[in-house]
């Protein structure tokens, strides 16, 4: 039997990041960018807010790029502060380098097993789909769309009864499948 299980993001992650301030490490974004257009010249940051004493900080999207080489679609939604604009810019490799920011996914996500008729059967091999790049640990997923303890998925892997390509007991944030036999 087949199944087919999602992680999906639920919220935005927190930005993880130093602030200036108060030396606290998460950051909330606010929803709001910063546009400034200087002559041909245009800059945009993502402004996001430490978590602990609300200090401002700008995440940023462009630097100093000529206004005619930015897709006019984007800036539209920089303008008009779009609200999924700032999720796809948070999970942009080249904003997360340019920032030096990584993402902290703790309760922004969770997993859908699209209902749980498949915990009684005695084989089943499951495809796991990531809806976004967030890094858990299959062993995680797997305790929790199967109904078991942490204990009982590694007893299970070292029985050979739980097997995949992947390493199970690593991070991951991409797609993988997995058997169960009980
Ligand atoms: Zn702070």
């Amino acid at each position: 039997m087949l199944k087919n299980w999602v992680v999906v993001p639920t919220c935005l992650p927190l930005v993880l990041r130093r602030c200036h301030a108060c030396a606290s490490e998460r950051f909330r974004a606010s929803g709001r960018f910063r546009v400034n257009a200087n002559h041909k010249l245009i800059d945009a940051w993502l402004l996001a807010l430490c978590t602990a004493c609300g200090e401002t900080a700008k995440l940023t999207v462009l630097e100093r790029m000529n206004v005619r080489s930015v897709r006019p679609e984007l800036l539209d939604r920089l303008h008009d502060n779009d609200p999924g604009l700032t999720g796809e810019l948070l999970q942009d490799p080249v904003v997360q380098r340019r920032n030096r920011i990584a993402l902290d996914w703790d309760d922004a996500w969770r997993l859908d097993t699209g209902g749980s008729d498949h915990l009684d059967r005695e084989v089943i091999d499951v495809s796991v789909r990531f809806a976004a790049r967030i890094p858990v640990r299959p062993v995680r997923l797997i305790a929790e769309g199967c109904g078991l303890s942490r204990a009982e998925v590694d007893r299970l892997v070292t029985e050979g009864k739980l097997v995949s390509a992947v390493r199970l007991s690593g991070k991951l944030s991409g797609d993988f499948t997995f058997t169960l036999k009980r």
